[in-house]
């Protein structure tokens, strides 16, 4: 891997810069821009091609029905909550629930972090208006500041660089968890310690636990201890949004001479920015990354193979995943044809449901939520639909914190419109919070477990 710029030969024309952007901040100033990114170009890559290859053939796994897909974080991440304990419960959680699915439905888990690089956001409205004043929408600690200023919300290319080392330092710590000893698989027990309050659903999370360890303490007795459970592979996933910044820290591996975004192991392709004459899928066809593009009820079939077309010609096993988030009322209806579609191509892609994005509504206060009786039903649909076309359910992406958060509405704390605002955090879309996502987590262990 090359992280001098002067022999990243090629990457200057590499990517059409006349091409329209969509979702693309309006940087105030030209030369501040530029310093940013100058800055960016020579920092270290976050992560190693090799680690991205690695990934793309796990996901190759996953696609041909034999590996789970678990990607979950923050909508938008946050400088301010990059702390330790933040990252640490959002990990916790995220190895909680790979636990729970690999150990119901014997499957490896592929364990994804939408982290260490989720701080830009796309927006349906370009401004936001609170009374009589209308600023610039929140676009993500990338790009401006939450608070409802005019100077927090003027973009600030500065704060590329900030993502960089806020990036660096999370993905530090998630590495230093994932393979230090936090990971190791009989720590399963203590990852929940002090952990769920909610005791159904802990009830459950103890008594699986309880069977991991014995099932662990068995082997060990038979003289097996493999290295594998002590460590786990953990990849960091985000939307490449802003251009600028992915461009900034795309080298070429030496290994190989391709070029590679080296600010994640894997990038997505959001809903707004999958134009197919747009400037985010020229940089998603030229990097070598693993990649994913959302598809949302909109979609047609025809749509579906021109991505595939574009993005994946060479057929690759690993390379592109499908996000779908249709919206729990429309799955049924819409996804079917498009899956269809694609097995018939040949295609090799990775199905993955976001029971997120086509489930969003506003509470009465105001507030924005999801339900989780939605979300599940999404998840549900989704089952369904590649049940009845033979085609394997590769996976899940979800909005979700490691901390006890009122985001979302129902579940067994049976969060209500009216406690939305006891604990209402995040800077962009409701999250589930941690006795949510692992409540999802054993109910989609179930339908992986009894799928034919
Ligand atoms: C997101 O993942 O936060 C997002 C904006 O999703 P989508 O592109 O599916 O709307
Ligand atoms: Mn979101």
């Amino acid at each position: 891997m090359n992280s001098n710029p002067s022999s990243a030969v090629g990457l200057e024309n590499l990517f059409d810069s006349a091409l329209p952007a969509a979702q693309q901040p309006a940087w105030p100033d030209a030369q501040a821009l530029g310093n940013a990114v100058g800055e960016l170009k020579v920092l270290p890559p976050l992560v190693f091609a090799g680690e991205c290859d690695n990934l793309k053939s796990r996901i190759a796994e996953a696609a041909d029905g034999k590996a789970f897909w678990l990607q979950g974080g923050d909508c938008a991440e946050t400088f301010a909550a990059a702390t330790a304990d933040s990252i640490r419960n959002r990990i916790k959680t995220i190895l909680q629930m790979a636990a729970v699915l690999q150990y119901g439905a014997s499957l490896p888990v592929i364990k994804v972090g939408r982290m260490a690089g989720q701080f830009a956001k796309p927006r349906s409205n370009d401004f936001e208006k609170r009374g009589d004043v209308t600023l610039p929408a929140y676009r993500g600690d990338a790009v401006n500041d939450l608070e409802f200023t005019a100077e927090a919300r003027n973009p600030d290319p500065s704060r590329l660089v900030k993502v960089y080392h806020t990036s660096s330092a999370t993905l530090n710590l998630v590495r230093a968890f994932t393979q230090g000893g936090f990971a190791d698989l009989r720590l399963v027990h203590e990852w929940n310690k002090g952990f769920i309050k909610d005791s159904k659903i802990g009830a459950r999370y103890e008594a699986m636990a309880n069977e991991i360890g014995r099932a662990l303490d068995f082997m060990r007795s038979a003289g097996v201890n493999p290295e594998e459970f002590k460590t786990v592979d953990f990849y960091a996933s985000h939307e490449a949004l802003i251009l600028e910044y992915e461009k900034a820290l795309t080298r070429i591996d030496s290994r190989t001479g391709d070029p590679y975004d080296v600010s994640a192991h894997f990038v997505w392709i959001g809903e707004r920015t999958r134009q197919i004459n747009g400037a985010h899928m020229d940089f998603a066809k030229k990097i070598k990354n693993p990649i994913g593009v959302k598809i949302g009820p909109k979609t047609t079939p025809e749509d579906a193979l021109s991505l595939i077309n574009e993005l994946n010609p060479n057929n690759e096993p690993g390379r592109l995943t499908f996000i779908t988030r249709m919206g729990a009322g429309n799955i049924r209806a819409v996804l079917p044809a498009i899956v269809e579609a694609v097995r018939d191509s040949g295609a090799k892609i990775l199905w993955v449901c976001d029971p997120m994005h086509g489930n969003t509504y506003e509470a009465p206060s105001g507030y924005k939520t999801r339900k989780f009786d939605d979300v599940l039903e999404e998840v549900k649909g989704f089952f369904e639909v590649h049940q009845n076309l033979g085609t394997h359910p590769g996976g899940i992406h979800i909005e979700l914190t490691g901390d006890d958060v009122t985001e979302c509405v129902g579940g067994g704390e049976e969060i209500s419109h009216e406690d939305l605002a006891t604990r209402y955090e995040t800077a962009c879309d409701p999250r589930l919070n941690h006795t949510q996502s692992l409540e999802l987590a054993f109910l989609v262990a179930e339908m992986l477990r009894d799928r034919k």
